[in-house]
């Protein structure tokens, strides 16, 4: 059905109205059925929210739009690597052959939405520090341990270091299998994460040197530093939930007393420590949901989830744990006026935007992808 033609301009839909780019999106899931599946991550704006057929965080997206049957395209709301993960495992082989060899085309309504933290790790600096590290460790002693948040070229890069992946949900299960295997882990490429993790898991934090890519050699360390390590950390971190600063925690605690912090794992050590509850995207929503009425919340995460937890639980008292807005700017470049051109084009057989990871790169990402399966 999808040809090489070139797309009809993107201009005209941006003076669109908001209402009009709805019904013209909700025509084309009309005619597509089943067949297409429109996926929102929980920090995307409430316009896209209302018209996706799943919402959630990437790995769950992923993962329900691979399992389902009759879809053939998915324009998926998100950022470019969540895109990238949900090509790999909607396309994994034993789903192609399930399909006769078709295969889902995966769609990324613009293609400047990607993730500042993910771009904090290239490849090129992954493999470079790894060869540093071989220089005064035997590397075959690491396991590396990728968050989803991650570049499938980096994904590989792990399942072929005999690695895994890890979503904020199960990082401690994951560097657990990882420490079955070796006496050291390298987690890339969120440090807070892997910080809260590890010292949550009781290691101590003078074991967790930072890798700064930048630095002129081994990034920033002494050969002894790393010899001693147990857990590794990569240099990179999500610039919406690095905004959390614990003078924020001390204001709401004392404009609030008795109020309940709520934060996402990838806030810094300094935040996470100072809250009561903490947890991914899923346990944040969930454990709001689960509240009795009159319950006092600050929360640090992504500012649309926080706004939407609010609207849809005014029995509650929620509050965003910043003075400032924290959020994802990159994600919020997927609107209406995107999302429809994208969906027009497909209707007219042109596709826009489409992310297809390469062969050699999506066997070995997926290599690590169900390692995690397997721990999870
Ligand atoms: S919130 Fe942070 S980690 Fe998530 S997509 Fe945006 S920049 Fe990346």
């Amino acid at each position: 059905m999808l040809t090489a033609t070139t797309p009809a301009p993107l201009a005209p839909y941006k003076s669109l109205s908001n209402e009009e780019l709805a019904t013209r999106i909700n025509v084309v899931r009309a005619e597509l059925g089943p067949k297409l599946l429109i996926l929102g991550h929980h920090y995307q704006q409430d316009e896209v929210i209302a018209l996706a057929d799943l919402t959630g965080d990437s790995y769950q997206l992923s993962k329900l739009a691979a399992d389902s049957e009759d879809c053939r395209y998915i324009a998926f709301c998100g950022v470019h690597f969540m895109a990238e993960t949900a090509d790999i495992l909607a396309n994994r082989p034993e789903k192609l052959a399930d399909r006769n060899g078709e295969r889902v085309t995966v769609f990324l309504p613009d293609m400047a939405a990607g993730c500042s933290m993910a771009d904090m790790a290239g490849i090129h600096q992954i493999e470079d520090a790894w060869d540093q590290l071989g220089e005064v460790l035997d590397t075959r002693d690491i396991t590396p341990v990728t968050y989803i948040n991650s570049a499938a070229s980096l994904k590989a890069f792990v399942g072929k270091h005999g690695g895994i992946v890890c979503t904020s949900s199960n990082a401690q299960a994951a560097i657990e299998w990882a420490f079955a295997r070796t006496n050291k882990v390298m987690f890339f490429p969120d440090q807070h994460l892997g910080r809260n993790t590890a010292a949550g898991m009781g290691i101590p934090l003078a074991q967790m040197p930072v890798w700064d890519p930048f630095a002129p050699e081994l990034g920033g360390n002494t050969a002894a530093a790393l010899q001693q390590s147990r857990v590794l950390l990569w240099k990179g971190h999500c610039s919406v939930h690095q905004m959390f600063k614990p003078e924020h925690v001390a204001m709401f605690r004392a404009k609030h007393p008795g109020i309940r912090v709520l934060v996402h794992p990838e806030c810094p050590r300094e935040v996470f420590e100072l809250a009561d509850e903490s947890g991914s995207t899923g346990k944040i929503i969930r454990t709001v949901e689960s509240a009795p009425p009159g319950t006092k919340w600050v929360i640090g995460t992504e500012l649309h989830l926080v706004n939407r937890l609010k609207q849809q639980h005014p029995e509650q008292e929620i509050y965003f744990l910043s003075p400032v807005v924290c959020m994802c700017a990159t994600m919020y470049r997927i609107d209406l006026a995107h999302l429809c051109w994208t969906l027009e084009n497909l209707s007219a057989g042109t596709s826009v935007n489409p992310i297809e990871v390469d062969e050699e790169t999506a066997r070995w990402s997926l290599v690590a992808l169900e390692r995690m399966l397997e721990v999870s």
